[in-house]
């Protein structure tokens, strides 16, 4: 048997934007497989996280999703959990519920996988990092996918991310230095291993944990990642988190694209109400510049990186693939943006 240290990971009821607490429980193990069922329920204060008041504030922290803990190393863990009602309801600021219900009802030969592009700002202080004390860097050019001291900042950091998210067996995909220095992304979701599923539950459980390993590698640097859409507003980029979406009828070579296209019609019936769950603050990123369509507008187009729902240039020209919805705000909850793909585009094709 080990005495293992348990990261508990739950988000919380902050408004407009949830995010993540974690604390560590002692739970032993022992040394065959570990399943989810080896992790313990546990509770919390919910009147300290924006999800209960003082007198009534015991809530409890269900595991659903757990990994190797790649900072601590073996045999410790990192443990994603629901957050549940005393009487076992999902509580009100649990997306991860609804997720699983919309999946439950969709038929399972729809196989629906999906990609997140997470971008992110680092920041030291109040300044994005790499900025200068008083003004501004040179104009957006060099900066994205760049290499040198002088157009990207914070590169240790981000490799010991991507590191701890490989030692970790979450499905990373790739990384990248973002238009705006300082500014970067991380991807998680389908890769093409054939062993590995890229539903949407599982892939939003990995982004959450992606971020909170984010936040937790950046205390050894003092450097704090943000998820905000718009970090700094005029001329220069915000910071959004594409959505790659495809079913099994979209990745049929034989007719892939006309599924995609089905796709693409019921996205923009829906517009307004996927607007409303793709992160606050959305409207200073959804200008119609800086590689976004307005946020009052669905425009669709191949290769079109101005466009709310991209196909990209090789699916248009295989005939079938994915597509890419490019609206969600980095600050998006995963849960809430994949159940709305889901629901829209799922629930249109079963109509
Ligand atoms: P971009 O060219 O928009 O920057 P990236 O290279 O950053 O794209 O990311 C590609 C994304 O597409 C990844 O998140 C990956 O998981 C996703 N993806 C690739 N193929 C599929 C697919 N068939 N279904 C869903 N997502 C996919
Ligand atoms: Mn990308
Ligand atoms: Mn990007
Ligand atoms: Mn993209």
């Amino acid at each position: 048997m080990n005495l293992s240290q348990v990261t508990y990971i739950w988000i919380d009821g902050s408004s407009p934007t949830q995010t993540l607490r974690s604390k560590t429980k002692i739970v032993p193990l022992f040394e065959k497989a570990v399943t989810l069922k080896d992790f313990p329920q546990w509770n919390f204060d919910g009147s300290s996280t924006y999800q209960a008041a003082g007198h009534d504030s015991d809530l409890t922290l269900q595991p659903v999703c757990f990994v190797q803990d790649p900072i601590l190393g073996q045999p410790n863990y990192l443990a994603l959990c629901e957050v549940l009602n005393p009487d076992g309801t999902p509580h009100i600021s649990n997306k991860r519920a609804h997720l699983v219900k919309v999946m439950e009802h969709i038929a399972k030969s729809q196989d629906p996988w999906i990609g997140f592009e997470q971008e992110y700002t680092l920041f030291n202080g109040q300044q994005p990092l790499g900025w200068p004390d008083r003004g501004y860097p040179a104009p957006q050019g060099p900066f994205y996918c760049g290499v040198g001291a002088d157009e990207v900042f914070g590169r240790h950091l981000v490799e010991q991310h991507a590191q701890a998210c490989m030692d970790a067996n979450l499905m990373l995909y790739g990384i990248n230095a973002e238009v705006m220095p300082g500014q970067w992304e991380f991807q998680i979701g389908y890769r093409g291993i054939e062993t590995e599923s890229a539903d949407p539950i599982t892939v939003c459980d990995h982004l959450w944990i992606a971020r909170w390993l984010l936040y937790r590698l950046g205390e050894e640097y003092g450097i704090s990642a943000k998820l905000h859409p718009k970090p700094v507003k005029g001329d220069w980029n915000g910071a959004g988190k594409h959505t790659n979406f495809s079913t099994k009828a979209m990745r049929d070579p034989k007719n892939g694209i006309d599924a995609i296209n089905k796709a693409i019609k019921a996205l923009e019936a829906r517009h307004k109400e996927h607007i409303a769950v793709y992160g606050s603050d959305l409207e200073l990123r959804l200008t119609g510049k800086h590689e976004t369509a307005s946020i009052h507008q669905f425009i669709a187009g191949v290769g079109n990186r101005g466009a709310s729902v991209r196909i990209p240039r090789p699916v248009a020209s295989k005939g079938y693939g994915y597509l890419e919805d490019r609206r969600p705000g980095a600050n998006a909850n995963p849960y809430e943006v994949a159940a709305i793909l889901v629901e829209t585009i799922c629930g249109d094709a079963e109509k």
